[in-house]
């Protein structure tokens, strides 16, 4: 992979993983116990730099290219935790690209400056309780009065929903539109009439999901975020990379159930022969390891035209749509390999078979993605970049 990958990423990748391994591994299951990640870790992210790799010099970041970001991906999916994984990228790549795009100066100076710093962590509070993947459907409302916007409404599922610092909010600022009533907004966790609520959940356990409410939330004008009734688009916009993330998340993810599961099969033995020796099971690996590869070079491919200015939407969309599937596919044999062993939760494949069930429907389900791409195979429709 040398046309993506150069000696420094190596060494980021390397210094990322040892990290990880002293850091945060020591403490991973007692996050998943208790759906809390202490505090420190995020700090410790940030004393690293690791917050900033995707983001401008003159707020701590470190504007680095995107394979940088892949290899952030890559590493946190190997540590067995999606939860922690989700926690931290929903961070950096969901809160963090809104402030960075649509955030003010002064928005900028303030919380992106300290998001990189792993001083506050931010959430993205798009979905509700009546509007999922019917995004333009939301009710959620501000409307304009003297110099504030007053905040109503719900939002659900949403990732670093309970414990971060400030929330990225989308609302209708024009009740009666859909796409076009949309705006996004800045809400600091202590404003008051701002609600939230620990959601249990399948997989994702370290990760604090939450059930949100706003009531009579006075949210001043300059925390609106780029320009009033422009959210759709900056949604719509910021979507092509977070599910490219989450394609690589997926690529990742079965990739390391793989290397586990080839390993695991060198040593176990039945019938006098290790488990590697069967044939059949020898061409089950065969096949996910070509659509482990596949999927990956795929991933690289987009990342590189993101990365060159292209948007992707298209080619985004099927990222995710199919390395979702195919991780939760390879994992699911992945466990099977592992016969009763997988089952257990003393082995990695348990988890992480019902941490990657969350791939195709988090971040626009599988069904909604065939939507999009079905109208931009079939229609010829065109997603343009939202104007800022
Ligand atoms: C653990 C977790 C973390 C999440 N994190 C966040 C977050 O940080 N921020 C955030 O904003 N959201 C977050 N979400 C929400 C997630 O994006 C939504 O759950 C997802 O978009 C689907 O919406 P929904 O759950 O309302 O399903 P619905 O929209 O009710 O869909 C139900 C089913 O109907 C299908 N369906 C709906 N419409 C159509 C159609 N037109 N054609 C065909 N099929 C259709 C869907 O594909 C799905 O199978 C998270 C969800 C989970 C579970």
């Amino acid at each position: 992979m040398k046309m993506y990958f150069n000696e420094e990423h190596k060494l980021f990748r390397e210094g990322f993983r040892s990290f990880l391994q002293k850091e945060a591994v020591p403490h991973i299951e007692k996050w998943e116990e208790t759906g809390t990640i202490d505090r420190f870790i995020w700090e410790k992210f940030g004393e690293m730099g690791y917050f900033g790799i995707n983001y401008p010099e003159e707020y701590g970041g470190m504007n680095l290219d995107l394979f940088y970001t892949v290899v952030f991906l890559e590493e946190l999916q190997r540590i067995h935790s999606g939860g922690f994984a989700a926690a931290m990228w929903a961070h950096a790549y969901l809160a963090m690209t809104h402030l960075n795009a649509e955030g003010s100066e002064a928005i900028k100076q303030k919380y992106l400056r300290q998001s990189i710093e792993g001083k506050m962590i931010g959430c993205l509070c798009i979905s509700e309780p009546f509007a999922g993947s019917d995004v333009a459907g939301m009710k959620t409302t501000a409307i304009k009065k003297g110099d504030k916007y007053i905040l109503n409404g719900s939002k659900i599922f949403i990732t670093n929903g309970v414990y971060s610092d400030y929330l990225i909010v989308a609302a209708k600022t024009d009740p009666d539109q859909r796409h076009k009533g949309m705006s996004i907004f800045l809400v600091d966790r202590d404003m008051p009439g701002v609600s939230a609520n620990k959601l249990d959940k399948l997989g994702w356990r370290a990760s604090d999901t939450g059930d949100i409410a706003f009531d009579d939330v006075e949210v001043p004008e300059e925390n609106l975020m780029g320009a009033e009734g422009k959210g759709f688009g900056y949604i719509m916009q910021h979507f092509a990379l977070e599910r490219l993330i989450m394609g690589i998340n997926a690529h990742a993810r079965a990739e390391y159930a793989l290397e586990y599961t080839m390993k695991y099969m060198s040593e176990r033995k039945a019938f006098g022969k290790h488990l590697n020796e069967f044939q059949v099971l020898r061409h089950k690996v065969a096949q996910m390891a070509s659509q482990v590869e596949v999927n990956k070079v795929f991933n690289y491919n987009i990342t590189y035209r993101l990365d060159n200015g292209d948007y992707v939407v298209k080619e985004a969309s099927m990222s995710k749509l199919l390395s979702t599937k195919m991780a939760d596919e390879v994992i699911y044999e992945c466990l099977q390999l592992l016969g009763g062993y997988g089952y257990m939760e003393e082995y990695p494949l348990a988890r992480l078979l019902r941490d990657s069930r969350l791939g195709p429907i988090g971040g626009g389900t599988s069904e909604i993605l065939c939507e999009i791409i079905a109208k931009m195979v079939l229609d010829n429709k065109v997603y343009e970049k939202a104007a800022h």
